[in-house]
């Protein structure tokens, strides 16, 4: 099974990653960690990362792929794998597609997890941390007991500067103008599929499954 997994921040991508990779056994791979684990192996690739990155420029698309690629070919994607925060560019998801082409696996679904923006909005302004211990609560779905006081240690709940509506808002608009090409690309090639990310968190996992398990069969 190898799926590609995009959803805005707040969508629950990390979630339903976690239920994919544990249901068809294939490995997450994220961009963040293969980045990380090639620069700590020292690979050759890694090492050219390491320069990009300690100059504080974006890696370029061609040298991603490469490591994208080079992590693909290890033993445990024989199965398949789930593929999050790559590609971020449709140059990337073309080098994907031709890489793949020439061992001949396709990709077999890009999922799209999709939640309107007021939801998102919602659902990451809403969220506090406690000062003291770090726990973390959500206004409206997982609220403390008094209002701002955490339930384990009683410390000061605080609004991360990161979930201030302005912040939220900016990042939520970065990621539709970034992701609205590569949603097209898939959706012009027949393989993307897009999954209301306002249900239950149970009911988005069926309906991914059962729209993967087509593959599967087939
Ligand atoms: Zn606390």
């Amino acid at each position: 099974m190898r799926i590609i997994l995009l959803g805005p921040p707040g969508a629950g991508k990390g979630t339903q990653a976690e239920r994919l990779v544990k249901k068809y056994q294939i490995p997450h791979i994220s961009t963040g960690d293969i980045f990380r684990e090639a620069i700590k192996a020292g690979t050759e690739l890694g090492k050219q990362a390491k320069e990009y990155m300690d100059r504080g420029e974006l890696v370029p698309d061609e040298l991603v792929v490469s490591i994208v690629k080079e992590r693909l070919t290890e033993p445990d994607t024989a199965k398949g794998y789930l593929l999050d925060g790559f590609p971020r560019t449709v140059a990337q998801a073309e080098a994907l597609d031709a890489t793949l082409q020439e061992v001949k696996t396709p990709l077999n679904g890009v999922i799209n997890i999709e939640v309107a923006q007021e939801e998102l909005l919602e659902r990451l302004t809403g969220r506090r941390v406690c000062r003291s211990c770090g726990a973390t609560y959500h206004i409206k779905f997982n609220p403390s007991t008094v209002r701002s006081v955490c339930d384990k240690c009683g410390g000061e709940l605080y609004q991360r500067d990161d979930d201030t509506f302005e912040t939220v808002k900016q990042r939520l608009e970065v990621y539709q103008q970034q992701t609205k090409p590569l949603i097209d690309y898939y959706e012009k090639k027949g393989i993307l599929y897009t999954v209301n990310g306002a249900q239950e968190i149970d009911a988005v996992f069926q309906e991914i499954v059962k729209f993967l398990d087509k593959f599967v069969q087939s």
